[in-house]
């Protein structure tokens, strides 16, 4: 007989992440089924992948398209994938073509990149995918994302112009902020309020995507609907060399 098994570092790490993502959504008055959880699996291997799988999470991310190309195929199909991050219009076509289980595109910030998802999902007959429109709530210019001053102008594009995209809301990376209400957040919620009333949309039927390792918790109770979560499950990434700069 076996002995029983030992729970693997990345599934205890991932049941402490959602017991806190728990206690923060109860802070902000919702229930733990109203903040979803992106396992943000990039630079870590299938197996490892695979044990937060069989622990019974489904939702995971990535954010180099050439990876989650390789790694998506080998990994079972009720998977859903989301892409977070910048995505680049050249390289739809292939993602689209080897993630037939993509659930959403966490980071659009133009209309070229719009229109081409538009194009490829149409063209291979997929269900309409979901989008977040990708937020630069910092100013930071290393960061990708519509200023917010463009972000109304892009969520009408999705909306008016790429019937074959569901727009879903709005995600934004924070930058480090320890004050009780960080500004990123703020800016990301206010820019929801702004594109519904001008648009005539039900807040709350739309995304906040923020929230990642280091500030999670502070998102939920700031009305995050999304947090990705990468180094807190899977622990520290390990760049090869010739990424490390990245
Ligand atoms: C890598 C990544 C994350 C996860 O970051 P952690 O700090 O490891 O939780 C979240 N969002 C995006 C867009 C990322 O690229």
């Amino acid at each position: 007989m076996s002995a029983p098994a030992v729970e693997s570092v990345a599934v205890s790490a991932l049941r402490a992440v959602l017991h806190r993502v728990r206690q923060a959504a109860e802070r902000s008055r919702r229930g733990p089924d109203e903040v979803r959880v992106v396992a943000v699996s990039k630079t870590k291997p299938n197996s490892l992948i695979r044990q937060v799988y069989d622990a019974g999470h489904r939702c995971f991310g990535e954010n180099y398209v050439q990876e989650i190309i390789d790694k998506a195929p080998q990994l079972p199909e009720d998977i859903e994938w989301h892409f977070v991050g910048h995505l680049q219009s050249n390289k739809v076509k292939p993602l689209l073509a080897a993630v037939p289980n993509l659930a959403m595109v966490e980071g659009v910030d133009n209309e070229k990149v719009a229109n081409q998802l538009d194009r490829v999902v149409s063209s291979i007959g997929r269900k309409p995918l979901k989008v977040l429109v990708q937020v630069n709530t910092s100013g930071e210019t290393s960061k990708s994302g519509v200023d917010p001053s463009g972000c109304l102008e892009l969520v009408k594009h999705v909306k008016l112009g790429c019937p074959n995209l569901e727009f879903s809301g709005l995600m934004t990376i924070g930058m480090p902020d320890y004050s009780s209400t960080p500004e990123n957040f703020r800016t990301l919620s206010n820019c929801r309020t702004e594109v519904c009333k001008v648009l005539g949309l039900t807040e709350n039927h739309y995304e906040l995507s923020m929230g990642m390792s280091g500030d999670f918790e502070k998102a939920i109770e700031m009305g995050s609907t999304n947090v990705r979560i990468g180094s807190t499950i899977f622990g520290p990434r390990e760049y090869p060399k010739k990424q490390q700069n990245q």
